[in-house]
């Protein structure tokens, strides 16, 4: 077994942008791994996504064609097996998503394979390394698969920087047999209840460092006021001040906005998880040695309080 299997995902005709991210994390262990990347494609019209998939380093694009072109448990699981006969991976990475979670599993304990889900971050020593969360989110867990040759890990979404730039890698179809067992009766979008900060491409995300309930007030004005969604990290969560939908990191969500605004947070790696592929991410702290800095493309060793205040000005009517 050797080589990278990446299962790319789609949803109403369109790429999902799980896919790159699956490809970049694979493209980072496609050389220990063997030195071979192959990205698959299920579904009708699963062809049409074999350019947008093969990007700079990926070997070959292999599409399955399906009767259907909704997502179905079935039809995936099916795919997946002749994929992995095909291919003979030591590595199988599918998105961390709602329907990969529908077959990647099944198809793991069905062939005995190395399994870990909602991975947020890879290497290789010998194998493939997997970082998760354990015991509810209190511990992170390293994970190796000794005396697996085939592993299949499930990547949270959003945890992985995409892969860029084209390549033109070759297309080829691979047959599966299956029939689908579900119908696809149709799309109902869900309310996220206060906000989605995954969708913000601004977010005013603040810390443990505004010390006081009273100072949110203050920091949720600020965000109206530039146009800014307003975040935290877990502290204020755990501490009631603010709801969960809120919080960025490992145990809340991934966020990947245009600015990234950090304003009293020390840069934990759990937080980091949750933000470090925003395309700029600016840091204020007191302490020039937070963690936060590493990731910052701008950073302002100063009060939280003073730069709060002069944004307020700057952003006045
Ligand atoms: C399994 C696990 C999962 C976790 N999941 C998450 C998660 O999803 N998200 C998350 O955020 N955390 C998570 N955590 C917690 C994480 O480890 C950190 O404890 C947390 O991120 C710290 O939050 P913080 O940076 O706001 O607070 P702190 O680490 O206390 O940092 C506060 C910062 O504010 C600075 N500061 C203080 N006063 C000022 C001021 N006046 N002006 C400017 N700077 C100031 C300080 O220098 C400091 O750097 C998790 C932990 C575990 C173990």
């Amino acid at each position: 077994m050797s080589g990278v299997l990446v299962i790319a995902e789609s949803r109403r005709g369109e790429l999902r942008d799980v896919s790159l991210e699956l490809i970049g994390a694979a493209l980072a262990l496609k050389e220990p791994a063997g030195g071979r990347l192959a990205v698959a494609a299920i579904g009708a019209g699963a062809s049409g996504h074999a350019e947008a998939l093969g990007v700079q380093g990926v070997d070959e694009v292999l599409t399955v064609d399906a009767p259907t072109e909704h997502f179905e448990a079935h039809v995936h699981s099916a795919a997946l097996e002749a994929l992995i006969e095909e291919e003979r991976p030591a590595l199988v990475l599918l998105g961390h998503t709602i329907d990969s979670l529908g077959f990647g599993p099944a198809v793991a304990a069905r062939r005995g394979l190395g399994f870990a889900s909602d991975v947020t971050r890879l290497a290789w020593d010998g194998g493939p390394v997997a970082t998760r969360g354990g015991y509810g989110g209190k511990v992170e867990v390293e994970l190796d698969f000794p005396g697996s040759d085939c592993v299949l890990l499930m990547l949270r979404a959003g945890a992985f920087a995409p892969a860029e730039g084209s390549g033109g890698a070759p297309a080829r179809a691979v047959e599966a047999q299956s029939e689908p067992q579900t119908e696809h009766l149709g799309f109902r979008d869900v309310e996220t209840g206060d906000v989605d900060i995954t969708k913000a491409e601004f977010l005013l995300s603040i810390g443990r460092g505004i010390e006081d309930k009273d100072a949110l007030p203050q920091f949720e004005q600020l965000a109206d006021r530039m146009g800014a969604t307003l975040s935290v990290s877990r502290p204020l969560v755990d501490a009631g001040w603010v709801p969960n939908a809120r919080q960025v990191g490992q145990s809340g969500k991934t966020v990947k906005p245009k600015v990234y605004l950090a304003l009293g947070i020390s840069g934990a790696v759990q937080h980091l998880a949750g933000m470090q592929t925003a395309e700029t991410i600016i840091a204020v702290n007191t302490d020039p040695e937070a963690p936060i800095f590493s990731v910052a493309h701008y950073g302002v060793v100063a009060d939280l309080f003073d730069v709060a205040d002069e944004l307020a000005e700057q952003f006045e009517g």
